[in-house]
């Protein structure tokens, strides 16, 4: 099959290729890859590939991209944008698997996360559609921790307070984050051995806002803060990504009525894995342990965290599922706000359940289906 990948660069497209040549997807395929900065560059590694990919192509060559059976991209929803209305209006045919938001709520799309919604996936390829779309990483985690609640029909409402890695907002803003890290850190060699904590909190406070921390790309301090707004602001006041939590569950989930969903959405210092906490209330009275069993049955992915403090932090962290499959899920407890009200944390790498893997997996139905 002729695949065309866009986007293969950045941080979710690296991970993507990491994870075929892990999986051995290159197999078969004769991958071209673009981009929209350095055309005539050289091509990434493709082990197994049916040929050697040729040098890079323009990211605006359409008649190029029109050659290819598939397009994956994950280059953003400015290029989706620009791209995608083009080659449809010319009559392209090929399936179009993205990791960008920009599509996502087309009526010809289909957001996938084939653990949670394959027979919803395999309803649209029986329908004939083309647009596939990997779901916002917090929504897709969430559904990879949780969609077994969904699925027995346990959920009435659902708030979820987000912990979201600067890697999330993709590689120059990552790299960023570590450089205001080293920035701050370097006053650690400074302080003297004698000074107070308050002296060094000081110190770091005050280099935060000094006009030489890096903060060119994210835009403020990250390391040391956290930054409690993600995507454009909506006019009743939530910001795009706390809509997302809501609108891209009900279309993942195919529901006619929506769960209510709502939440706040905070961008914090670490590097890569979202984590949220949630809340949420029961549509009937169920014992945690029926609770726990449900969350389990959600994929084979989804590991249940025993509610301690030894298994949580050494089990419940980003620096614990960072780079894994694991979707975990813990500190699974009642809520003393109502006696139908369970609280939790659910966290996994958003590079790969939360972006990558979904688009990945796709590619692989798309090839199944077409016998390629
Ligand atoms: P990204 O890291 O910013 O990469 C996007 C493009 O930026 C690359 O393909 C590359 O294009 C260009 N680029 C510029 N400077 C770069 C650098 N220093 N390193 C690597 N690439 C650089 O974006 P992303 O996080 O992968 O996100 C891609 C799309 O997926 C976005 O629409 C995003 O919303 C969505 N998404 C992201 C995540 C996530 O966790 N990051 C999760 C779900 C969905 P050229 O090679 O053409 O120059």
């Amino acid at each position: 099959m002729r695949v065309g990948f866009v986007g293969w660069r950045g941080m979710v497209g690296s991970t993507l290729r990491a994870r075929m040549t892990e999986q051995k997807d290159w197999v078969g395929l004769e991958a071209s890859f673009f981009s929209t900065s350095s055309p005539g560059g050289p091509p990434p590694q493709t082990p197994g590939a049916a040929r050697q990919p040729p040098p890079l192509l323009p990211a605006d060559n359409l008649s190029a991209l029109s050659r290819c059976e598939a397009i994956v991209t994950c280059q953003g929803s400015a290029w989706t944008r620009a791209a995608h209305p083009q080659l449809r209006a010319a009559g392209w045919k090929g399936a179009w698997i993205d990791a960008a938001s920009a599509l996502r709520m087309e009526p010809d799309s289909t957001i996938v996360l084939d653990p949670i919604n394959r027979p919803l996936i395999d309803a649209a390829l029986a329908a004939g559609k083309r647009d596939f779309v990997g779901g916002n990483c917090t929504v897709s985690l969430l559904l990879m921790g949780l969609g077994g609640l969904f699925r027995a029909d346990l959920v009435r409402f659902l708030s979820t307070m987000t912990y979201q890695a600067a890697s999330g907002a993709g590689a120059q803003k990552m790299v960023e984050l570590v450089h205001q890290m080293h920035d701050l850190g370097k006053i650690g060699a400074k302080v003297a051995a004698s000074s107070s904590a308050l002296d060094v909190a000081e110190a770091v406070a005050a280099r935060m806002h000094h006009s030489d921390h890096p903060t060119g790309s994210i835009g403020y301090p990250l390391a040391g803060n956290l930054l409690p707004w993600i995507d454009a602001p909506l006019e009743d006041g939530r910001s795009r990504e706390e809509w997302k939590g809501q609108a891209e569950s009900t279309r993942i989930l195919g529901r006619t009525t929506p769960v209510p969903i709502d939440g706040l959405a905070v961008r914090v210092g670490s590097l890569r894995c979202h984590a949220q906490a949630v809340t949420i209330g029961l549509t009937r009275p169920a014992d945690l342990d029926e609770i726990a069993q449900v969350i389990q049955s959600t994929s084979p992915w989804t590991h249940l965290v025993p509610n301690t403090p030894e298994a949580t932090q050494r089990q419940l962290t980003p620096a614990a599922v960072t780079g894994t499959m694991t979707v975990a899920v813990g500190r699974l407890r009642r809520l003393h706000t109502a006696p139908d009200h369970i609280g939790l944390l659910t966290l996994g790498d958003q590079l790969l359940w939360g972006a990558a893997e979904p688009v990945r997996r796709m590619l692989r139905i798309w090839r199944e289906h077409t016998g390629q």
